[in-house]
């Protein structure tokens, strides 16, 4: 006989998906909402970059952890998870990271010289600045991951927006969707853009930064590199400090964004709603000054929301209201397996890991 579900997840983004198929795998009888597609909010779209390169010691460990979970993943579904093409960082930034790898040990980067970048990277200009490799980075294929683990929850995925989460004296949860009522022991949320707002229904407020952000998608010219990295561009050698790109399935087009955001109001109404286009048009004019392998002409854009914390770009954390569980922050697609696994661990009483409690700011620059 099935047992019922003792633990909800809110929200079928990669981190859900993730925290829910780790329940899974530890025996535990689940349910997850999702209001839309999985995948269609902020994990849309067709790659993210893997990297290791972090400010935070303690947040490289925690995606070194998560890598290998994307390796056994990858085999067990049978599908490539991540590119085989390594990440590139340029600039002295990269160096400092390499600097936080080396004393965390068991990451594959290293220096590199500007003959081996161009062979990594031949849609870049010429540059010859500092430069770091990691080997086990490279491109998440987003898609397919998000369809994997979906096909592996079955039945187990519910379309239905969450309308309400009540936790109940006899401490329980009750949950409310558009379509029924259930009961749960323990309810995991992660429902991107609207946590913050679902933990106000039981009293906590999330200090999440609520932004939007523009990535474009270029064609390359003449024939797809047969092997591309992703990269993350710090040098300002191009106009720009902040830029990051990744391939697409294929190599024949390759994305571009600027790591800033354009501010919103807590309902997401634009303060200036001039600034997106200003983004979208600085990240074509970089194209055209640092990526000569790129037609600068945009054929695809994601536009999304950004909720990071005020700690890091990078930051993540989890509150507890009791049985409900709230998770949130920025550039969660590369940690979502290991973040899965603790939200499960934790879901099922094995407690929060210290690290990803609010006060330990996992992802703050450490001195
Ligand atoms: C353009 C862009 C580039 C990025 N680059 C990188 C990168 O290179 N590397 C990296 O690691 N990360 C990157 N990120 C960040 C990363 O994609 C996100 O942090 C991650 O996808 C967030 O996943 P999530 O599951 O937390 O949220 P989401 O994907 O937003 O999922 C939340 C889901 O909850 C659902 N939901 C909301 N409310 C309810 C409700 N009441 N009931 C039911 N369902 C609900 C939504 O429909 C949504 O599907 C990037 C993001 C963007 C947009």
């Amino acid at each position: 006989m099935a047992r019922s579900p003792q633990v909800a997840v809110v929200g079928g983004g990669i981190v859900g998906l993730s925290t829910a198929y780790a329940l899974v795998e530890q025996g535990v009888a689940v349910r997850l909402y999702e209001a839309g597609l999985p995948g269609g909010g902020q994990s849309a779209g067709e790659s993210r970059i893997f990297r290791h390169a972090h400010d935070d010691p303690r947040l490289v460990a925690f995606v070194r952890e998560s890598r290998a979970v994307w390796a056994d993943w990858a085999e067990r579904f049978g599908v490539e998870l991540v590119s085989p093409d390594g990440a590139l960082a340029i600039g002295d930034s990269a160096l400092e990271r390499l600097h936080v790898l080396e004393q965390v040990g068991g990451v594959a980067a290293r220096t590199i010289a500007p003959d081996e970048l161009a062979d990594r990277m031949p849609l870049l200009a010429t540059y010859a600045g500092p430069a770091m490799f990691d080997e086990a980075g490279g491109a998440i294929r987003t898609r397919a991951a998000i369809e994997a683990l979906t096909a592996a929850l079955g039945d187990a995925v519910a379309t239905a927006e969450v309308i309400s989460i009540d936790p109940r004296e006899d401490g329980t949860v009750e949950v409310r969707s558009v379509t029924d009522r259930a009961t749960y022991s323990t309810v995991v949320v992660c429902a991107g853009r609207e946590t913050a707002r679902l933990a106000r229904s039981v009293g906590l407020s999330l200090p999440v930064r609520l932004a939007a952000h523009v990535r474009l998608t270029f064609a390359v010219k003449g024939t797809a590199p047969a092997r591309v990295a992703c990269l993350q561009d710090g040098s300002g050698d191009f106009g720009e400090v902040g830029v990051y790109a990744t391939p697409m399935p294929g190599n024949a087009r390759y994305a571009v964004g600027l790591s800033q955001t354009v501010g919103v109001r807590d309902d997401g109404t634009f303060i200036d709603a001039a600034a997106l286009r200003s983004l979208d048009e600085r990240a074509r004019a970089y194209v055209a000054r640092a990526l000569p392998g790129l037609d600068p002409q945009p054929v695809e854009f994601v536009h999304c929301w950004v909720t990071d914390l005020p700690w890091s770009e990078d930051g993540v954390a989890v509150w507890e209201a009791g049985p409900v569980l709230f998770v949130a922050g920025h550039n969660l697609f590369k940690q979502a397996p290991s973040l899965g696994r603790a939200l499960a661990r934790a879901a099922t009483g094995g407690g929060l890991a210290a690290e990803l409690m609010p006060q330990a700011r996992l992802g703050e620059p450490q001195q």
